[in-house]
C-alpha cells in the first residue's frame, strides 16, 4: 500500500493507494481527515480534479468533525452545551461548599461544584455524573434485550474507550460499554448492547451474525449509521 498527502486548496488530502476499481473520498473522525482510496494507475491530477469537484461536501463533513472535536475541549464552564442521551443540554456551574452534585431538570445540566474546582475537576464530576446515569440504564437494557437475543451477559463495566462503542469476552461472557455512550441517544446504547451480546454467540460479523442482528434488533443498520454520525463520536464504529 503506497501512501502520501497532497493539498488540494487549503485541505490537506491523504492518498491511499489499493487494488480497488473505483476511487472514493471520505472524511473521517475524530479530527475530519480526508482521506482518498485511489486504485493504483490513477493520476493525480485526476484525483484532484475528483476531490476539487467535492469540496462543497467535504467542508461539510470535516467541519462537522471539527465542531466534535472542540466539544471534547470544553472548558466546563456555565452556557455551554454537552450531551447527555441525544440531547443537547446547558451546562450551569456553581461552586458551593460541599461534595460536587450534578443534576439535569429539562435540558439544564446543573453542576454544583467545591469552590476552587478546576476544570479537569469538574469534568471528572460529570464524567462520574454520566457514568451513574450508564450504570443506571445497562440493567433494564440488558433485561429487555437478552431474552430477544438468547445470550446473556454474565457481567458488564462501563470503560471509556477511544475507538470502540463497546467490547465483548467471548469466554467470560462480559462485555463492556463506552461512557460516551449516555452522551448518544438511547436507541445506541441498545444497538451496541444487542451488538455485544450477538458476539457471545457469533464471533466476527459474517452473515451469521448479522441474521441474528436482522432477527433480534431489524433496524440495527440504521442505528448504527446514525450513532457513526453523531457529534462527538470517539471514532468510527469499529467492530469489535
Ligand atoms: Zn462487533
Amino acid at each position: 500500500m503506497q501512501t502520501y498527502w497532497i493539498k488540494v486548496e487549503d485541505i490537506d488530502v491523504k492518498l491511499v493507494f489499493k487494488h480497488i476499481k473505483h476511487l472514493h473520498i471520505g472524511v473521517y473522525p475524530p479530527r475530519g481527515e480526508v482521506r482518498v482510496s485511489v486504485p493504483f494507475g490513477f493520476q493525480e491530477e485526476y484525483v484532484r480534479q475528483a476531490v476539487r469537484s467535492r469540496l462543497p461536501w467535504i467542508y461539510k463533513h470535516s467541519e462537522r468533525f471539527q465542531r466534535a472535536a472542540s466539544q471534547n475541549m470544553q472548558k466546563m464552564v456555565s452556557g455551554e452545551f454537552h450531551y447527555v442521551w441525544g440531547r443537547r443540554c446547558q451546562l450551569s456551574v456553581t461552586e458551593q461548599p460541599g461534595h460536587a452534585l450534578v443534576t439535569l431538570e429539562d435540558d439544564r445540566l446543573d453542576m454544583r461544584v467545591p469552590p476552587g474546582s478546576t476544570s479537569d475537576r469538574v469534568r471528572h464530576y460529570l464524567d462520574a455524573w454520566y457514568r451513574t446515569e450508564l450504570k443506571n440504564a445497562i440493567p433494564g437494557v440488558l433485561r429487555a434485550w437478552e431474552p430477544i437475543v438468547g445470550a446473556r451477559a454474565s457481567d458488564w463495566g462501563i470503560r471509556r474507550m477511544k475507538t470502540l462503542w463497546g467490547s465483548c469476552n467471548a469466554s467470560s461472557g462480559r462485555i463492556t460499554i463506552n461512557l460516551e455512550l449516555a452522551k448518544k441517544h438511547p436507541e445506541s446504547l441498545d444497538c451496541v448492547v444487542v451488538h455485544e451480546l450477538v458476539h457471545l454467540l457469533e464471533r466476527g460479523h459474517g452473515p451469521r451474525f448479522k441474521a441474528r442482528m436482522d432477527r433480534a434488533m431489524p433496524d440495527w443498520r440504521a442505528r448504527q449509521h446514525r450513532l457513526s454520525q453523531s457529534v462527538s463520536s470517539p471514532g468510527l464504529w469499529t467492530p469489535s
